[in-house]
């Protein structure tokens, strides 16, 4: 079978199963050649539901994790989102036909060059890709209408926090084992509004005091 037909049959799946519910999702997703994004010996694996390796002990996250947290992020045209944990850039290419803008941080050199390059090769323009410890955000583009952190974190960390917008969402993997809760948080008042979206399994995020 081919990858176009591949990807067809994952998405029709995804939609059936409730993790891509809105048109512009679903056709974002359309739009996205996840082969692109991993290493060339899982190609004919790129339309499985699953993770992949992609170097460094790192994953790309399964589809399913993809549509569910692209959905739950409410993207808009106008929105600017700061993603951390850019790993192949996979997310972030969804992600940039959706919203005005992306900044993504990645901890791991070698693959901040990767995800940028798979993201130039595909088009994908309004991404920009930084190498750096996301659990301090990126100060210098603040604020964000929206974060999505797709690496496990133990606590919310308090920059992301504060650089997010007033009435902008915050999603991320929250707990320290090897499975975590995924929470949506809002900002309201100045304050964090979370609410739990069930398990999830994440890598964890890595910080310089703790490679
Ligand atoms: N969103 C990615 C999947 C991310 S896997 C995709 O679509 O492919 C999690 C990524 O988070 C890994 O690449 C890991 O190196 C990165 N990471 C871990 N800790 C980090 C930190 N403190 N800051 C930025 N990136 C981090």
């Amino acid at each position: 079978m081919s990858l176009q037909e591949d990807k067809k049959r994952l998405i029709e799946n995804l939609k059936a199963l409730g993790y891509l519910k809105t048109q512009k999702v679903i056709k974002a997703f359309g739009q996205t050649p996840r082969e692109e994004f991993i290493p060339l010996k899982y190609r004919d694996e790129a339309y499985s539901d699953t993770p992949l390796p992609i170097g460094y002990g790192q994953t790309i996250s399964a589809p399913h994790m993809v549509a569910i947290m692209t959905e739950l992020l409410e993207p808009e045209k106008t929105d600017k989102v700061l993603e951390i944990g850019a790993g192949s850039g996979y997310q972030a290419a969804v992600l940039s036909r959706l919203v005005r803008k992306i900044i993504t941080v990645e901890f791991q050199p070698e693959l901040a060059g990767m995800a940028e390059e798979n993201l130039k090769r595909t088009g994908c323009k309004n991404v920009k890709v930084v190498c750096g410890d996301g659990s301090r955000g990126w100060p210098k583009e603040k604020p964000y209408d929206k974060i999505i952190v797709t690496c496990a974190c133990p606590e919310i960390p308090k920059p992301l926090e504060e650089q997010l917008k007033e009435g902008g969402i915050l999603i991320l993997p929250l707990g320290e084992g090897w499975q975590q809760e995924l929470i949506v948080a809002r900002k309201t008042r100045g304050k964090l509004e979370e609410k739990d979206y069930g398990g999830v399994v994440f890598v964890p995020l890595r910080h310089y005091m703790n490679k």
